[in-house]
């Protein structure tokens, strides 16, 4: 069994709003109630309480104090289990000790079983405009209303999530159990494509092609810089300081919506046309303080490596295809015809030339083509590919955005800076 989510935009009217923000914030105040509690106890009686106590805990709190009321029953008790989650990954070394919540930061609450419904589900819109849309009822908050873009096994959900963001969007997130999807034993030879991350194109395949790297962050750096400014001159915690906060926050959240949607879909095409994933195993934590400007090391973050290779791999995994990491020690360096190592081979360098062979060859290319041999696919000789960048991504059978009016026909082109 797999655990997937869904997730769905929502919108409500500023009252359901207002409502989900209080009960977050009562939410998080239960939360810090539980902690100290347990601080109490741990005091009072060296011992910490189990799971079962603590629900039991977070329910008399609900039960005594007129305030925790307001929450659905079986969230306060989900309450309980987000701290005991939380202290356990401290007691098993993965996580810092539980801290005392910040409202701002408290941002979700889940309904595990029961009070919530969906109804009302329709259609609306027309041709490339149409969309499905249904109605939420949340016991205790009220209704929202979701945009439903795909489609998702509504009799599998096990648990239902509601999060507003910090730029007060609100996302509603459906947990599914699913069976694995089962491997494809298609006849040999399949079809294997290398990937090279990069910091100048994103992303190069063995088959030549390649994508600029966008470096959404980098783009709207000018504008982060002054939200974060007029945010760090408000005072803490202050009404203004949220809505600078919330202005902030919608920035970054457009450069992580631009990435996702990126990766997205050069996953779908790669999963399309390929079986096989070749990547590279990369420590990226590694590389960014490796980074040796301030310029490289913000590259790299903007490049957003895991995220991208996460969708990938998820793509792939999602239509039973293979993905196989392969040690990315020295690829950048190694000769594909000889394996050779090119000793003095900079960062600055673009195009690979072997030393041994005098193979001459795209950086960047050569490297995908030696995670390809490296995973044991070897193209015979060298492919006779040129390089080309990844014709235009926003149409590969995925949904178009409303384009206002008429529907472009050309397609726009890549969307790098
Ligand atoms: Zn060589």
């Amino acid at each position: 069994m797999r655990v997937r989510a869904y997730r769905f935009r929502a919108y409500s009217s500023k009252t359901t709003a207002g409502v989900l923000k209080t009960q977050l914030e009562v939410a998080c105040k239960l939360y810090n109630t539980l902690l100290h509690a347990e601080q109490e106890e741990y005091e009072k009686n060296k011992r910490t309480m189990n799971k079962t106590e603590l629900r039991q805990l977070a329910l008399d709190l609900r039960k005594q104090n007129q305030e925790f009321q307001v929450l659905y029953a079986q969230v306060a008790q989900q309450v309980a289990d987000r701290f005991y989650q939380a202290r356990q990954r401290f007691f098993d070394g993965v996580a810092n000790k539980p801290k005392k919540k910040r409202p701002h930061r408290y941002l979700s609450l889940v309904y595990p079983q029961y009070g919530w419904k969906l109804s009302n589900w329709r259609e609306v819109g027309r041709g490339k405009n149409k969309s499905k849309k249904a109605r939420l009822r949340l016991s205790k908050i009220g209704f929202f209303t979701l945009v439903i873009h795909r489609e998702f096994p509504l009799e599998q959900v096990s648990q239902v999530c509601i999060k507003m963001y910090p730029s007060g969007r609100i996302y509603v997130i459906f947990t599914v159990e699913e069976a694995e999807a089962e491997e494809q034993q298609s006849e040999e030879p399949r079809k294997a494509v290398g990937v090279d991350l990069g910091i100048a194109r994103l992303t190069t395949l063995s088959d030549g092609r390649y994508l600029e790297n966008p470096k959404p962050l980098e783009r709207s750096l000018e504008r982060i810089r002054v939200l974060q400014r007029t945010l760090s001159r408000k005072r803490f915690l202050s009404k203004n300081w949220l809505k600078a906060k919330i202005r902030l926050a919608k920035q970054h959240e457009h450069v992580k919506d631009f990435r996702r949607d990126l990766f997205f879909k050069l996953g779908a095409l790669l999963s399309q046309e390929y079986d096989v994933l070749v990547l590279q195993d990369l420590n990226l934590q590694g590389l960014i303080q490796k980074g040796v400007t301030r310029t490289r090391r913000m590259r790299l973050y903007d490049s957003s490596f895991s995220e991208i290779r996460r969708i990938l791999e998820w793509e792939f995994v999602k239509r039973g295809k293979l993905v196989l990491p392969v040690p990315s020690y020295n690829s950048l360096r190694e000769c594909f015809l000889c394996g050779g190592i090119n000793q003095n081979l900079t960062l600055e360098d673009r195009v690979f030339h072997c030393p041994y062979c005098s193979f001459t060859l795209d950086r960047d290319l050569n490297a995908s083509l030696v995670l390809l041999k490296r995973a044991g696919w070897v193209p015979p000789g060298v492919p006779a590919v040129e390089l080309r960048p990844i014709p235009p991504l926003p149409s590969l059978g995925l949904k178009k955005r409303r384009q206002g009016g008429a529907m472009k026909q050309e397609a726009p082109s890549v969307r790098a800076g």
